[in-house]
């Protein structure tokens, strides 16, 4: 143990993959050693199954596998035909892969402003956007929003307003597999949604997957054919042009075993998030869940002064404890997304979150005497920079 002053500074990690492979066991290693000696590494049987598995755990009809989160957006895309020139409105609060699919097709993202207390699209601002992207001659047909931290959007309020403006609703839950809506669990929601598998996700492998999960049976068979080069009813039949995006055997392999503990390390996360509130919420602004929400708490994200940000991640830092800024840049403040538009009444709550949003460790396996210095340590910081 590390100390100085009498205060416990050993580093501790953001997110502690080695607690859970501490739990699981042998049996990741066993799953992956079982697929090198079988050699069925693309298509092995473990594929199918986590399919239907992650399809029985939130509800939806059908699951289609994939390489990646952003792919699993770009296959839905390309199943719903996007089109050059037309518009989708999208959050400029997210990682770039929300806008960065849109453009793939020539198509225009659209970006509108969120929430500052749940930090996801702003219905007002959805709003805003389609008549924005109306009067620059664009046709808006779709809408993304994040599920950003692992909190499913404001659904109730934005599913009316695509529904009235005859949008589709493509849900990027890259971060919120796990997560319960008031109106369904993730996955059930719009026309399909996108999950990415990447190891810091919630629910993440050992490397990049994704899955795309819908009810629609025929978006999903056409989205299976993309993800191997179109294939049509027989392996060298190509019945339209795809792409090659497998979720490798050896990843749903480490997936299928993840799944067994999954549901239990979303509630561990959810007493972690319940506890830092409860300790922080007096001192900074902590997130809010909507009423009848449940999030997957991917990240636990405050806002602090944008003048103390640095300093505060500076003090935590001599201390040992890591934080992180997601993210200090928007999309509409990007070299590559710059050029597209914003909704009319502009995107004040995103330019202020990209100043001052900090993220504290967050995982299921973070002991209480850590979160109590987490938590000290925030205190010690805000209050001396207070003064
Ligand atoms: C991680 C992430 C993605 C992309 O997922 P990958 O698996 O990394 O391709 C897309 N959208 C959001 C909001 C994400 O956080």
């Amino acid at each position: 143990m590390s100390r100085s002053f009498g205060i416990d500074t050993t580093p501790m990690p953001f997110v502690d993959l080695a607690a859970q492979r501490r739990r699981l066991g042998a049996k990741i290693d066993d799953a992956i050693l079982r697929i090198i000696e079988r050699g069925d590494f693309i298509m092995g049987v473990e594929v199918a199954r986590l399919e239907e598995q992650l399809a029985a755990f939130c509800g939806a009809k059908k699951a289609v596998a994939c390489a990646n989160g952003t792919d699993a957006l770009g296959l839905a895309l390309m199943a719903l035909k996007l089109r050059p020139g037309e518009a989708v409105l999208c959050p400029s609060f997210t990682f770039a892969a929300t806008a960065e699919v849109v453009a793939w097709f020539g198509a225009v993202p659209v970006f509108v402003d969120v929430r500052p207390d749940t930090y996801n699209m702003d219905p007002a601002s959805l709003e805003a956007g389609i008549a924005t992207a109306a009067e620059l001659g664009l046709r808006p047909v779709g809408v993304i929003p994040v599920d950003l931290f692992g909190q499913p959007a404001d659904y109730e309020k934005l599913l009316p307003i695509a529904e009235a403006n005859g949008l589709w609703v493509l849900c990027d839950a890259a971060q919120s597999f796990g997560a319960t809506h008031i109106i369904g669990k993730v996955g059930t929601i719009g026309v399909a949604t996108a999950v990415s598998f990447f190891p810091a996700k919630p629910l993440g492998c050992y490397g990049d997957g994704g899955v795309i999960l819908t009810d629609d049976d025929e978006l999903a068979a056409t989205m299976r054919s993309l993800s191997v080069h179109g294939q049509g009813a027989d392996k060298y039949d190509n019945v339209r042009a795809g792409m090659n995006s497998r979720l490798d055997t050896i990843q749903a392999a480490i997936l299928l075993e993840k799944l067994t503990i999954f549901q239990d390390e979303i509630e561990a996360r959810d007493r972690v998030a319940a506890r830092y509130t409860a300790s922080l919420s007096d001192l900074v602004s902590t997130p809010s869940v909507l009423s009848g929400c449940r999030s997957a708490w991917a990240q636990y994200t405050v806002r602090v002064p944008s003048d103390r940000r640095a300093e505060t991640m500076q003090f935590l830092k001599d201390r040992g404890i890591p934080s992180a800024i997601y993210y200090p840049k928007p999309l509409h403040r990007q070299e590559a997304y710059g050029s597209y538009p914003v909704a009319r009444t502009g995107l004040p709550i995103t330019e202020a979150l990209a100043g001052d949003v900090l993220s504290l460790p967050m995982h299921p396996y973070l002991e209480l005497e850590a979160q109590d210095r987490i938590v000290e340590a925030m205190r010690a910081a805000l209050s001396r920079l207070a003064a």
